[in-house]
């Protein structure tokens, strides 16, 4: 029987992957060129870098982030200004984030990045799991969510970096505009950007350089460098949202091929007119912990219940 392979629609190699919201194959080489290329075009399409950034970049020791921090890396070699510091977070995840850390550590000094490893415990007094215990009334990813978020910023402001690249992809950012729209939160849905600035200047720059490539692409791109990372999901993964939204948009894309391009690009196109009827945000500082917030509290400090000290979050 003859087997006809698939050749690469680039240079005609052996193809090793089918791409099916274009249509095309790629081989090995090509497959990893296009991926770092379209990195690098998102990253000039949204004027997310500039030549001397020293940049924080948020390392879960997942696949995505993994992959971020190589890409990053091999870019920042033709910047000699520019800096990069890989931060993790510790949120206090019982068999869970050991493993993570540990990952993440190693592959910080294979690429020789400088690396901060930040907890949930030394930071806010409390790990995931003690926060999950004493409260019931959100899903633990909400604390998770909020307190994560803080205790980038503060390691990035700790580090004197000024933007903040965290690997949410593709398939993050459409889950996440689903679920805003789910919960009805049009100010959410409007701030779910490729970039975000505080208005406040007080926090760095948030970049997200994989926000158009597909979750499976960056799987792809990490198992074909030979990236080790951390396979075991999170044990509190199972009682979210987004697990459910994810599993449907997954149905979806197979039977519709390029729905989450769709759903991300209508959100690019009504993003401006959700801001101009939302209207600026007016803040104010925390009279918990001082930093900017909307509201007399900041979420942090709803989420610990607590006061916090000045400054100290
Ligand atoms: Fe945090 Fe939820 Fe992610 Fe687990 S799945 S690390 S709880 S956001
Ligand atoms: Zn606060």
């Amino acid at each position: 029987m003859k087997v006809s392979l698939l050749r690469c629609s680039r240079c005609g190699r052996t193809a090793i992957y089918r791409r099916p919201y274009e249509g095309i194959a790629l081989c090995k080489a090509c497959f990893l060129r296009d991926i770092e290329e379209r990195i690098r075009r998102t990253i000039s399409k949204y004027d997310m870098l500039k030549f001397d950034d020293h940049i924080a970049v948020a390392v879960s020791g997942g696949k995505d982030s993994l992959t971020l921090l190589r890409i990053l890396r091999k870019m920042e070699r033709r910047f000699p200004k520019s800096k990069l510091t890989a931060v993790t977070v510790d949120e206090g995840i019982r068999g869970y984030r050991a493993e993570a850390v540990k990952l993440a550590r190693e592959y910080c000094g294979e690429l020789d990045v400088d690396h901060v490893v930040v907890s949930f415990r030394e930071l806010f007094g409390r790990t995931l799991d003690q926060i999950v215990r004493s409260k019931k009334e959100l899903s633990p990813c909400s604390y998770c969510g909020v307190l994560r978020r803080r205790a980038i910023h503060i390691a990035a402001r700790n580090a004197k970096a000024n933007k903040i690249a965290t690997a949410h992809n593709l398939d993050d950012e459409v889950q996440t505009i689903l679920i805003n729209i789910f919960h009805g939160d049009a100010k959410r849905i409007a701030r779910v950007e490729p970039v975000l600035v505080d208005p406040a200047g007080r926090f760095a720059e948030r970049i997200k350089p994989v926000c158009e490539i597909p979750e499976k692409e960056v799987a792809l791109y990490a198992y074909l460098t030979g990236t080790k990372f951390q396979t075991t999901p999170c044990p509190y993964l199972t009682t979210a949202l987004r697990n459910d939204v994810r599993e449907m948009l997954n149905r979806i894309e197979e039977k519709h091929t390029g729905t989450k391009f769709t759903i991300f690009r209508s959100m690019e196109r009504l993003r401006n007119y959700l801001k101009l009827s939302i209207g600026a945000a007016e803040l104010r500082n925390c009279r918990g912990c001082g930093e900017p917030t909307t509201q007399e509290f900041c979420e942090v400090c709803k989420t610990l219940g607590t006061t916090l000290r000045s400054g100290s979050v």
